[in-house]
């Protein structure tokens, strides 16, 4: 699984369900369902940051992946 894949992660006891990191997010990764916002798409996800940049309650990062590779 690389960072892309993955997706951002969600603090959902952080998070109000305010609606921004969907709204915001052009790729469609995310959704609300029911009371939990969710990563739908994680293919989808292009690890722009904007997400986490719109979060008003600093409830939703995307953390980048360390991946070593043999040369
Ligand atoms: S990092 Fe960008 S593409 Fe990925 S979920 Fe957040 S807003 Fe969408
Ligand atoms: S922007 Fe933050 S507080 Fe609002 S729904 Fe997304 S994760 Fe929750």
């Amino acid at each position: 699984m690389n960072a892309q894949e993955s997706g951002p992660q969600i603090n959902q006891e952080r998070c109000d369900l305010c609606g921004r990191c969907v709204q915001f997010c052009q790729h469609h990764v995310l959704a609300r369902q029911d009371n939990l916002i969710l990563v739908t798409h994680p293919e989808n996800c292009v690890g722009c940051g904007t997400c986490e940049e719109v979060c008003p309650r600093s409830a939703i990062a995307y953390s980048f992946a360390i991946v070593w590779e043999e040369t």
